[in-house]
């Protein structure tokens, strides 16, 4: 039995998080919202350093006492205000510890899988026993897909993420902005593929 994926809204600039089992998936949302699972989280994975994402997590990782990870190739952007984008939404980088995750590494119910394009360290995590896909800012719903022209962006890696992701037997999409589909979500992801060739 899979652990439910629980969705924390993210509000205004605020990325969404989510919850399932151990694991909060982003940590942009508010302390608050978080505190009623504070029990249960051990462990946070980011899906990528933009600050939308990432803004609250030394935070709630020392209520929670949970351990961070993120994709290896996006410490930087965990650690540098240019790259970040703090600067933009008046925020500042998260200074914490962070562990670092790799393609084919499994977190939880979870396989991580690189997908760099939006950020070059972006990660998606896909569980194989339902098709729930967290695709950060990689894929969003209806054929959109996150800008690859902020600082560590890149089309190329975007297409070629967006094409790895477009094979998998995805039935639920849990994206980093605007609301999760939680059935039939396959074509959304196509939609995607299909979209982003038009973009470069
Ligand atoms: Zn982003």
């Amino acid at each position: 039995m899979n652990n439910p994926i629980i969705w924390i809204r993210g509000d205004s600039w605020r990325a969404n998080s989510y919850v399932v089992g151990n694991i909060l998936f982003d940590a942009g949302v508010s302390v608050e919202s978080v505190l009623p699972f504070k029990e249960q989280i051990d462990t946070i994975v980011l899906t990528h350093g933009h600050i939308d994402h990432t803004a609250n997590v030394a935070e709630i990782a020392k209520i929670c006492r949970a351990t961070v990870f993120i994709g290896k190739y996006d410490l930087p952007l965990f650690r540098e205000a240019g790259l970040s984008l703090s600067n933009h939404f008046g925020e500042q980088t998260p200074n914490c510890p962070a562990e670092t995750l790799e393609d084919g590494d499994v977190v939880g119910e979870f396989v991580v899988y690189y997908t760099p394009g939006h950020t070059h360290g972006s990660i998606s995590l896909f569980r194989e026993s339902d098709g729930a896909l967290i695709s950060g800012d990689t894929i969003f719903p209806n054929g959109s897909f996150g800008r690859c022209d902020l600082p560590t962006g890149n089309y190329a890696e975007l297409v070629c993420s967006i094409n790895r992701l477009a094979e998998l037997p995805v039935r639920s999409l849990w994206c980093g902005h605007g609301i999760p589909v939680v059935k039939d979500a396959k074509r959304h992801v196509l939609l995607s593929q299909y979209e982003v060739p038009r973009y470069g």
